[in-house]
């Protein structure tokens, strides 16, 4: 199978799973991970129409995605691996949303770039549902302070909030927590789901799956 069939035998999964939730055709976006996979492999998907992006390292999108972003100008790129707050201007001015916004220091370090630049980034907040001490991500019970710090104390556009589950644990009740949560943040975006379980995830409400080795090929 070549990468457009992928992507096309994902949108199709994408699309059955919404209508089998009762959903709009649309409501559940794909965000396609292109992490380690160079320009030359993500260029048929963008050509077969693949708009938004997600890279999970600040340098290594630097180095393929500002060529594309200028050959393809409504691509819309999204973070979605760990930030250090040296790499703020670096992912401020490249990516279009960063969903791992996941402590106050980078809170503050993105929104003073955000300010700096000029340059609208829409934000996630990523929640640790499982409480792995290895795992980025704000606490379940810290998460509707954190939200509220970051829209009214500094002013970021906080967008929804993002997990990655457990990878040996059944991801349904992590999917159902972060929906939970982030109705309580009346915040309206759920970016959870991956090559292995975005069907799941959309059966609980999310609005972005980041599906990477379902498209491109195992890394
Ligand atoms: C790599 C990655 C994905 C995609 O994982 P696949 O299993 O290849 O679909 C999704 N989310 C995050 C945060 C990732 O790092």
């Amino acid at each position: 199978m070549d990468v457009e069939t992928r992507l096309n035998d994902v949108v199709s999964r994408i699309r059955d799973s919404e209508s089998g939730s009762n959903r709009a055709a649309g409501s559940a976006q794909l965000v396609a991970v292109s992490k380690t996979f160079d320009a030359e492999a993500i260029r048929p998907v963008i050509a077969a129409g693949q708009r938004v992006f997600g890279e999970n390292r600040v340098q290594e999108a630097q180095s393929k995605w500002p060529l594309l972003k200028d050959k393809t100008p409504e691509i819309e790129l999204h973070l979605i691996g760990p930030l250090q707050s040296n790499k703020a201007a670096d992912a401020v001015a490249l990516f279009d949303v960063i969903e791992t916004i996941d402590r106050e220091k980078i809170a503050r370090a993105v929104a003073d770039e955000i300010r700096r630049q000029n340059k609208p980034v829409r934000v996630y907040v990523q929640v640790n549902t499982g409480l792995e001490p290895q795992k980025a991500g704000i606490a379940p019970d810290d998460t509707e302070a954190f939200v509220i710090f970051c829209r009214d104390e500094i002013g970021l556009e906080v967008e929804g909030l993002m997990c990655i589950p457990p990878a040996d644990e059944n991801p349904g009740p992590h999917f159902a927590l972060l929906a939970k949560l982030a109705a309580r943040c009346r915040l309206e975006n759920l970016s959870m789901g991956m090559s292995g379980d975005f069907e799941i995830a959309i059966q609980f409400g999310a609005t972005s799956v980041r599906v990477g080795s379902a498209i491109f090929g195992t890394r």
